[in-house]
């Protein structure tokens, strides 16, 4: 690993005074889960690494009656295990309770989590020089590509984004409060993501200059659920989610407001505007969930090896359908 000169500031605004204008020189240092390996991998090098650690400000949740508020440093763990979290945002206590293992959830924080680098395994080889590292073409196009994104149209850089949270908030959705010079800014997290297509992209769309303070999840009363479909049951990322949130929806009620986001299958969190209408209004059962996950692969143009993410993609978005509704999962035996 490179050298690097360690700073611990203790508040957002000598943390931001620390950062640069431009990626790479400087890294904010979290739980470090993500970061440490690259730096180790030699696919981060920076010459200054800013710590969070002695921030408290970014351990903060409060609650209201509108929201709860999450400041970026809470661990996987806490998020999870909140209490609060748990009843007005189930889908975000989901998600953040399948991240990888105990070690990864105990270490790794909400805004590491949603300012993860990607794991393409071409990005993550310091011997490849792929766009996103500066070079001239995307390896995973016409390579090995099957954990790689089925919405690929657009995409010169077929990742798929790796945040499990991202969805979830998505869906529910959260806003970003985020820190710059100028000042503060609060973003939807359906606009805090992009597709990067070069290094001086990543996978969000915070400045080199900005820290992440917190995310807010609004109390709407939505019921919610996130789905994964795995490998197995290991610490890895899936290969597929469903995040879903709607009003009513329960005890054969009408669910209105619909919001179905897809993980794993895109460069960015995936709005399955085909399947929200195609739910809107509607009761949930297994037929119209079933439907509703047929409506959310629509507009898959998936890569040499990723055709098999279009079935996951409707098993995944009608489980996580049925689940929110709270029907019995009749996966389960
Ligand atoms: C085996 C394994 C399995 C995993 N499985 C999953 C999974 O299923 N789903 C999933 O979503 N993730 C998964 N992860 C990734 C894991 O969730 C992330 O590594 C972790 O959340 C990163 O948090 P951190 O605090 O350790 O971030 P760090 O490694 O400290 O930082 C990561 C990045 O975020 C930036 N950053 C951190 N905090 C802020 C902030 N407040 N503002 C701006 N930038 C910031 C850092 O500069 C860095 O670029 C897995 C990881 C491992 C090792
Ligand atoms: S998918 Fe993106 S990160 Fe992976 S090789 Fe292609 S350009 Fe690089």
């Amino acid at each position: 690993m490179k050298n690097f000169t360690y700073f611990r500031p203790t508040s957002p605004e000598q943390v931001v005074g620390l950062l640069e204008r431009t990626w790479g020189n400087t890294e904010l240092l979290a739980g470090g889960t993500d970061l440490l390996d690259l730096q180790k991998e030699y696919i981060a090098q920076p010459s200054r690494v800013v710590s969070l650690s002695s921030v408290a400000q970014l351990k903060n949740v409060s609650l209201n009656d509108r929201a709860i508020t999450l400041g970026a440093g809470l661990t996987l763990a806490e998020i999870a295990n909140h209490a609060s979290v748990r009843q007005h945002a189930a889908a975000l206590a989901q998600a953040a309770g399948q991240i990888g293992g105990p070690q990864i959830r105990n270490m790794g924080t909400l805004g590491g989590n949603l300012c993860q680098r990607n794991r393409c395994w071409y990005f993550r080889d310091e011997h490849v020089a792929c766009l996103l590292k500066g070079g001239q073409r995307c390896f995973a196009l016409d390579g090995e590509n099957k954990y790689h994104a089925v919405f690929t149209a657009g995409h010169r850089c077929v990742i798929v984004h790796p945040s499990t949270l991202a969805p979830a908030l998505i869906a529910l959705g959260a806003t970003a409060e985020i820190l710059g010079p100028n000042g503060r800014r609060t973003v939807e997290l359906a606009k805090f993501f992009r597709a990067p297509t070069g290094p001086n992209e990543r996978e969000h769309t915070l400045a080199p200059n900005e820290l992440l303070l917190s995310v807010s999840v609004p109390i709407s009363g939505l019921r919610s659920a996130s789905y994964e479909v795995r490998h197995k049951q290991a610490y890895d990322w899936p290969l597929v989610q469903a995040a879903v949130a709607f009003a009513g929806g329960h005890n054969g009620a009408k669910a209105t407001n619909v919001r179905i986001v897809l993980g794993h299958v895109a460069p960015t969190p995936h709005v399955a505007e085909a399947a929200q209408r195609a739910l809107e209004n509607r009761a949930i059962t297994e037929a119209t969930a079933a439907a509703a996950g047929r409506a959310a692969a629509e507009g898959a143009k998936p890569l040499s090896q990723t055709g098999y993410k279009v079935r996951l993609i409707e098993v995944a978005v009608k489980r996580a359908l049925l689940l929110a509704a709270g029907m019995k999962p009749y996966w389960e035996v």
